[in-house]
């Protein structure tokens, strides 16, 4: 029986949709995120607000809610040059992956996750990685999350269970998750305080949040709230 999880909670749409879903399951649940020497501070900002924000407007959270962490994982910036941590355009690869790619940058925060969930005494894993997003990321796929689990467990000489409700679903489903946890409140929420946009901008809102408009992750974020919106007045 599981009943406390560590949530890796970056302060975007996913994580935060992640968050809501660790909190409607779980009596105790703690956030943890990890600075990397990102481009921009902003999504390390917006996590903090996030957390704000749910314990005033969902009381039933609140009381779940424990500590937040925050992780220094720089040693990825001195171990690769990418788009996220330097300031150099987003692009495609030859090898087909955009060059925000942070060769095990995931493998790294599972690992980092699951020694502070150890100390903590918490038993799940929940994270927001996803094989529907457009980057196709290696260290974000099914298969790789299952082979973490037993190498962790194995490692710690622990059980852990790693949790992905984002894995197969859309942005227009995630943000369809949100509401069904927690009503258009939630979703509100979620349009207001979590950070997307690669390039840090909020000085632009629009109807699905706060960023630049143009960058591949504010495109994502932008077509999966129209979709969602949609399916809404469809039904
Ligand atoms: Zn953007």
């Amino acid at each position: 029986m599981h009943d406390s999880a560590l949530v890796l909670f970056s302060g975007g749409q996913d994580s935060t949709t992640c968050l809501a879903y660790a909190l409607s399951k779980y009596a105790r649940v703690e956030t943890v995120a990890f600075d990397y020497g990102q481009r921009h501070r902003v999504e390390l900002d917006a996590r903090l607000q996030v957390i704000k924000a749910l314990r005033a407007q969902f009381a039933q959270w609140a009381a779940r809610l424990g500590q937040d962490h925050l992780l220094d994982a720089g040693v990825l910036g001195a171990v690769s040059e990418t788009a996220l941590t330097r300031d150099t355009e987003i692009a495609m690869q030859a090898n087909g992956l955009p060059n925000t790619f942070v060769p095990g940058r995931n493998l790294l925060f599972m690992t980092l996750a699951a020694a502070l969930a150890y100390r903590r005494g918490l038993q799940v894993l929940v994270t927001g990685v996803c094989e529907t997003d457009f980057s196709g990321y290696p260290d974000c796929r099914d298969d790789t999350m299952k082979a973490m689990q037993v190498a962790l467990s194995l490692g710690m000489d622990k059980r852990f269970l790693i949790e992905t409700p984002l894995m197969w679903i859309d942005k227009a489903a995630t943000w369809q998750m949100a509401q069904q946890l927690g009503g258009q409140a939630l979703v509100d929420l979620v349009v207001e305080h979590s950070h997307t946009c690669y390039l840090g901008d909020r000085s632009q809102r629009h109807d699905w949040g706060y960023g630049c408009g143009q960058c591949p992750a504010c495109d994502l974020r932008a077509k999966g709230f129209a979709a969602f919106r949609a399916a809404g007045v469809k039904n």
